[in-house]
């Protein structure tokens, strides 16, 4: 079981800020920036790369809900970014499908 899962089965706390049947957004433990969200779906789909058309519904539901949060947690005006890193070049560290949502200073572009 990945550590998300425990999340998403109440196994180990994490600061929830939005959850449907499908998907589960919490704040990152290891903060990138003032806001640091992870989205995850409750289905352990392993990383983006491993996705298939039957996920088309979810990932298009986990992208909407993102805007949601960035109002929810008023980075919607300043700016967000919205990061999936898949295998090790990216940084992926936890093998359960995340996107992750940062704002709440000014992001580098390029990225590290
Ligand atoms: P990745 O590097 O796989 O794209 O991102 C994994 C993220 O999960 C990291 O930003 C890391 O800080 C976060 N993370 C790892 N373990 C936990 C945890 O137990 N709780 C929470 N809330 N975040 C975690």
């Amino acid at each position: 079981m990945t550590i998300f899962e425990k999340i998403i089965h109440r196994e180990i706390p994490a600061k929830i800020v939005h959850e449907t049947d499908d998907f589960i957004a919490f704040h990152d433990a290891n903060p990138q920036a003032p806001v640091h969200v992870l989205i995850v779906p409750k289905r352990a789909i392993p990383r983006i790369g491993e996705t298939s058309e039957a996920d088309a519904e979810l990932l298009g539901r986990m992208l909407l809900a993102s805007k949601e949060i960035a109002r929810k947690l008023s980075v919607f005006e300043s700016g967000y970014r919205l990061v999936i890193n898949h295998g090790p070049d990216a940084g992926e560290s936890v093998p359960h499908l995340h996107i992750h949502l940062l704002g709440q200073r000014q992001l580098q572009w390029p990225p590290g």
